[in-house]
């Protein structure tokens, strides 16, 4: 089973993960931009953090043979910190560099009007650059942000399949399955998507536009997610050919968009014993 985590953040990860993540054939990873946890009070922070994404973090990446990608952006919740505001006139700068795949994660945390402006700014700049982008919808009032979301899209101009609408569920996919946009699920241990419900809804709804990812990060979270829905696919009776898709061709399709995914080596045909075939790296 070859894999391609579509958003995963390595940067709170430890290599014994790299390592699990590359015995589950994971061959490749999209990491966004995001919150850390701990708020950042000035745009140095941010210009460190951005640099680890296109520099450190694909060097222990490809220590274990998976190709790191990044996508770049001031994320919903601290675009409310004035001290971070500058973030949105350093994101340009890093647009331009080849790990850079989408602008993003941008989108809503609490729907403010300081989220709405550097929500529609980047999506500007996802236009200007010729990017998709990646939008993360919130946890609380997830619908009507999952919605007004879909509308800040739309008034952008940008093209619907050049934007993925993440962390959808249940609920959200309904609002998102007829607008063009790509559809992206988090599998979590506990809250949001598990395994079985993935199924069931890529059962429901066919495996066109569907990303799956892990969404790992340093709370209660598994990059072996991915995985874990690859094999539950399987389970369903889905074909190795429709996990491939999902796990591989789909991701590839939506971040191919940017022009910059250099996989060579790194996709050969799946391994459907399920061990990576290729190791490459230190
Ligand atoms: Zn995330």
């Amino acid at each position: 089973m070859r894999i391609f985590d579509p958003h995963v953040h390595m940067t709170s990860r430890t290599t014994d993960d790299y390592e699990a993540m590359a015995a589950a054939g994971v061959r490749a990873v999209v990491e966004p931009s995001f919150w850390l946890g701990q708020p950042r009070t000035s745009p140095g922070s941010f210009a460190d953090y951005f640099d680890a994404l296109i520099g450190w973090e694909p060097f222990r990446a490809g220590q274990f043979g998976i190709r790191h990608f990044a996508t770049i952006a001031l994320n919903p919740k601290e675009a409310n910190d004035p001290r971070c505001r500058e973030v949105l006139e350093l994101v340009p700068r890093y647009l331009d560099k080849d790990a850079v795949v989408a602008v993003g994660e941008i989108g809503y945390d609490s729907m403010t009007p300081l989220e709405d402006l550097a929500f529609a700014a980047q999506l500007a700049l996802a236009v200007e650059y010729d990017l998709p982008a990646l939008v993360h919808t919130p946890h609380r009032d997830k619908q009507r942000g999952t919605q007004r979301s879909l509308d800040v899209v739309k008034e952008s101009g940008i093209d619907p399949g050049r934007v993925v609408i993440d962390h959808l569920n249940e609920v959200t996919v309904e609002l998102v399955r007829d607008t063009g946009c790509w559809l992206g699920f988090s599998i979590y241990p506990d809250t949001k998507m598990s395994p079985p419900r993935m199924v069931e809804l890529l059962r429901r709804h066919g495996t066109e536009r569907m990303l799956v990812n892990s969404a790992a990060d340093w709370g209660r979270s598994d990059p072996l997610l991915t995985r874990a829905t690859g094999e539950a696919m399987r389970a369903a009776g889905f074909s190795d050919d429709d996990v491939d898709g999902v796990l591989w061709r789909n991701p590839v399709e939506f971040y191919g968009a940017s022009g910059r995914l250099d996989l060579s080596d790194a996709d050969a045909p799946a391994d459907f014993a399920g061990n990576s075939i290729k190791r490459g790296g230190a």
